[in-house]
């Protein structure tokens, strides 16, 4: 029927016809991602959900897991490098990311479960900017930069800068997220991540990521939400009372959402300062 769509006949949900390509080059890559209404895929967890339910329509998906140069964890300098096609899972068994991110590897148990952390990867749940995942608010709490390519050049973003709005980031159609980069932890630095779902692993109802003073709340705003640079706790409290406007959702007001904020406000800062 003219206007109805797969889910209101009550039909299986499945994705629309699309065409498939694995390149085995970025430089592939890219030339396929010139084509109208191409789209990359990662991981797929989020992606290919969203094709069945016909919330996207490509024509072409770039496979991009064969891409060496989106994979592995490096120590460069003062930084570690992490792939883009990096697993939740791989991060979750990184001793590198353990040592040198703490904030990272405390927060991948809460990315979604198991299954999903097996195939899900870091450049994919960055890229989405969900604005309930953990891993954006991680990135600009720790102040990350971005590596990004195009066919002719590669530029860096700082995270903070990357997050545009609700699922929209500064990436453009022609560009590939290639890796995270991240400061190494310092013996005298603190990190704190707190977060609040109804079961461990679903997204964020609200949740905190913390590195010593500067606070990135996530679940509460179209992007992660910083508070920085206050010496003492009422202020920084004050200050989410006054600016923090979460949208209300199906279970939760928003004045319910800014009240569990100020909750993990005041965990997160009593742990930073012990
Ligand atoms: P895909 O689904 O393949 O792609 C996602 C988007 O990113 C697409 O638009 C794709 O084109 C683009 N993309 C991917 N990689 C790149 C790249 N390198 N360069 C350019 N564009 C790229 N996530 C959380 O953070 N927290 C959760 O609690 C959580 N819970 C989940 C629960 C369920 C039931 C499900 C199904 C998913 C959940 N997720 C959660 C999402 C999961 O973490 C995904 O793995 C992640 O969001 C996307 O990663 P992916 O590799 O699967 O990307």
């Amino acid at each position: 029927m003219a206007g109805k769509t797969a889910a209101a006949e009550g039909q299986a949900l499945k994705a629309p016809a699309f065409a498939y390509a694995k390149p085995a080059s970025l430089q592939e890559a890219f030339e396929l991602l010139a084509r109208p209404n191409a789209k990359v895929l990662a991981g797929g967890q989020s992606l290919i959900p969203s094709l069945n339910m016909r919330l996207s329509s490509p024509e072409l998906l770039v496979d991009i897991g064969a891409l060496k140069e989106l994979l592995g964890i490096s120590i460069q300098g003062n930084s570690i490098r992490i792939g883009a096609l990096t697993t939740h899972a791989q991060l979750e068994r990184s001793a590198e990311v353990k040592k040198c991110v703490p904030l990272l590897a405390q927060a991948v148990p809460h990315v979604a479960h198991a299954a999903i952390r097996n195939r899900g990867t870091l450049g994919g749940s960055l890229v989405l900017a969900d604005p309930a995942a953990e891993y954006p608010a991680c990135a600009v709490a720790l102040e990350s930069v971005f590596v990004i390519k195009n066919k002719t050049t590669e530029r860096r973003v700082k995270a903070e800068q990357f997050f545009k709005g609700l699922f929209e980031t500064d990436l453009k159609q022609d560009e590939l997220l290639i890796a995270a980069e991240f400061p190494i932890a310092k013996p005298s630095d603190r990190s704190v991540f707190l977060e609040l779902a109804r079961r461990q692993g679903d997204y964020a109802i609200v949740g905190l990521a913390a590195h010593n003073r500067k606070i990135v709340f996530f679940g509460v705003d179209s992007v992660p939400f910083v508070i920085n640079g206050f010496s003492e706790k009422e202020k920084a409290k004050n200050y989410l009372e006054k600016n923090l406007n979460p949208s209300s959702d199906l279970y939760h007001s928003s004045a319910a959402k800014r009240h569990l904020a100020g909750v993990l406000l005041e965990r997160a800062w009593n742990r930073l300062s012990t």
